[in-house]
């Protein structure tokens, strides 16, 4: 019998026709996109397209796209970048209790040079207190970075109210949305979101490769130093298989939203009516209508 798999959260299998679109970037067209000669133009203009690709989704402008090696870099980048640019202005970052190990690892780090972190509880839904939010906003406040959906229980967290929260205030408004990105529509204007990671493995992408998008305007500093690319934001030759593979992911998540969602959320419900027939006592964590289709 086949394995059952079940924890999509982990990660996803990458889709076939993803790594369809990756194989000529691993066979053939090996140039560096840094080269100004032809096999290097090629891999340029796949990059660009892939990066046209990821901003269209998210509806922002492709120079707001920065390629990097998946979740964790980054939200490092963004949480540190941003941290490190604004210290003149200020040293405290309001995070929550609740985020992925790649914010709050990220957040104890500062803590150790010196920076202030005030870490919001949630409450039995697992939804964060926007009062709690507004309460720890001081002067010094620079940064705000909230998870866009929980990677254990799939709640989705207030975007549009703490991006407005953070905006009225003039903080940079920075969102762990790796869990959310495929599976919802998300729109950075309207949510007013400053910052957003995402990555490509958990959206049936190849492992290794996400982005970042930053809103033109809010400076970070970079966490690799070398060479010009990304906009100077992050050196190394880029990895044009998987930026190619996350941009076909994406579009593939997007094209088919509605419908994997409805196939995915009646499968869930089902499952949890047999568990709870089965098993009377059971407690499902979370609120169950502001979560993830899958969760
Ligand atoms: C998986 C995950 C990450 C880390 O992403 P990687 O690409 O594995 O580094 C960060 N945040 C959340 C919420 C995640 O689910």
């Amino acid at each position: 019998m086949g394995m059952i798999y079940l924890d999509n959260n982990a990660t996803t299998k990458t889709d076939e026709e993803v790594v369809q679109a990756m194989m000529p970037y691993l066979l053939e067209n090996y140039g560096n996109p840094s080269s100004i000669y032809k096999i290097g133009r090629e891999t340029r203009k796949a990059i660009e397209e892939s990066r046209e690709t990821v901003a269209k989704i998210l509806n922002c402008d492709s120079s707001e796209i920065y390629f990097t090696s998946g979740g964790s870099e980054s939200d490092n980048t963004a949480i540190k970048g941003i941290a490190y640019q604004y210290i003149k202005k200020g040293n405290h970052i309001i995070t929550s209790k609740i985020e992925h190990p790649a914010v709050l690892e990220t957040c104890k780090q500062l803590e150790k040079e010196g920076f202030e972190v005030s870490y919001i509880g949630v409450d039995e839904n697992g939804i964060i207190n926007l009062e709690e939010l507004k309460n720890a906003i001081k002067d010094t406040t620079t940064l705000i970075t909230i998870m866009f959906a929980n990677n254990e229980i799939g709640t989705i967290q207030p975007i549009k109210e703490i991006g407005e929260i953070a905006k009225e205030h003039n903080i940079i408004f920075h969102t762990d949305a790796v869990q959310a990105v495929g599976n919802m529509r998300i729109d950075v204007q309207d949510l007013h979101i400053d910052s957003l990671s995402l990555s490509a493995h958990k959206f049936y992408g190849p492992k290794g490769i996400g982005a970042l998008y930053v809103r033109k305007g809010v400076l970070f500093q970079r966490l690799i130093d070398g060479g010009h690319q990304e906009r100077n934001k992050r050196a190394g030759t880029e990895n044009i298989a998987g930026i190619v593979g996350l941009a076909k992911a994406l579009e593939l998540a997007y094209q088919n939203l509605d419908e994997h969602n409805e196939k995915i959320k009646s499968l869930k419900d089902y499952y949890i009516n047999q568990v709870k027939e089965k098993i009377p006592y059971i407690k499902i964590n979370g609120d169950l209508e502001r979560r993830l289709p899958r969760k």
